[in-house]
């Protein structure tokens, strides 16, 4: 029975927004970035036949879009910007934790017996050694549900991804694991996307390269990036399967200033539930209640059929 139910994939991108044309934005001219290439009052060339939904980040609370906030937003459904009254850059404080905690969509989604769900990127023992003092929000999520951490044994056996994807900075940091292509890591995450009902998958050099204003590094980056998104998507079997690609605030698309921007941020939507998921979705508070809906719907499909 579980075969015949479907299964989603959360693709979240640090620092991507809806830019304008122009020489502040990397994607201007960049040949080979769909889908990730989105510009404002354009239609966007999208392969795979993604629906896109343009997505306000600034959840109406004055400034600038920030990342702890944002992230708890996208993951739990809550505006938390609005619930503690500021973006709040960074990792998590005690008031998002607790919002994390309660309410984070693996929990929704364990509650709703949506089974199985993971997270696809890889820890590396340091990790668990010397905990950091300040986690992210999607670290506090998986540990609050249970959830078990991918480590570098994992990423070895081809069940585990590492958060730039082709294990560079896994290496850097003294790990002997063999580089990856944009393909090769795309086939490790199919097959993990494959083997449960929702996988979540994180990567935010696109943020700190938004940062540095670094332009050459962006549009490296941002192409080897989309070649992952194009090879997963031809390998996912997208009559059962769902992608929603999303962000939590823009920054890379505007390198002319090192702060985050106040534009709109792309959700995209591939596959089985496309349609319902991309009409619904209109601030990042929608993404976590159409997700668990979208499972909720296959599991009762998946019992029926
Ligand atoms: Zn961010």
């Amino acid at each position: 029975m579980a075969n015949s139910q479907s299964s989603l994939l959360l693709f979240f991108i640090d620092g991507l927004g809806i830019g304008t044309r122009g020489p502040q934005n990397p994607f201007d001219g960049l040949v080979e970035a769909e889908p990730l290439a989105i510009f404002q009052h354009e239609p966007p060339q999208i392969p795979f036949n993604g629906i896109l939904a343009a997505t306000d980040a600034c959840l109406g609370v004055p400034g600038r879009p920030q990342s702890a906030s944002g992230q708890t937003t996208i993951l739990t459904g809550i505006n938390a910007a609005a619930a503690i009254g500021a973006h709040k850059q960074g990792f998590p404080n005690p008031p998002l934790l607790d919002i994390i905690r309660e309410h984070s969509i693996f929990l929704q989604l364990k509650k709703s017996e949506v089974d199985s769900i993971t997270f696809a990127n890889t820890y590396t023992k340091q990790f668990f050694e010397r905990r950091p003092r300040w986690i992210s929000a999607t670290t506090a999520a998986v540990e609050a549900a249970g959830l078990r951490f991918n480590v570098v044994e994992d990423l070895k056996a081809g069940r585990a991804v590492y958060h730039d994807f082709t294990n560079a900075l896994l290496r850097e940091r003294g790990e002997t694991v063999k580089i990856r292509t944009p393909d090769e890591a795309a086939s490790v995450l199919a097959s993990i996307v494959a083997r449960h009902r929702f996988t979540l998958y994180e990567y935010f050099i696109t943020d700190k390269i938004g940062h540095a204003q670094d332009y050459e590094g962006a549009k490296s980056v941002l192409l080897s990036l989309a070649k992952l998104i194009r090879s997963l998507l031809g390998q996912l079997d997208l009559n059962e399967t769902t992608v929603i690609l999303t962000s939590d605030h823009g920054n890379i698309e505007d390198l002319s200033a090192r702060n985050h921007t106040l534009n709109p941020v792309p959700t995209i939507v591939w596959g089985k539930d496309r349609e319902a998921i991309a009409n619904r979705v209109r601030s990042l508070t929608d993404i976590t209640p159409a997700i668990v809906e979208a499972l909720r719907k296959g599991n009762a499909d998946g019992q029926s059929g």
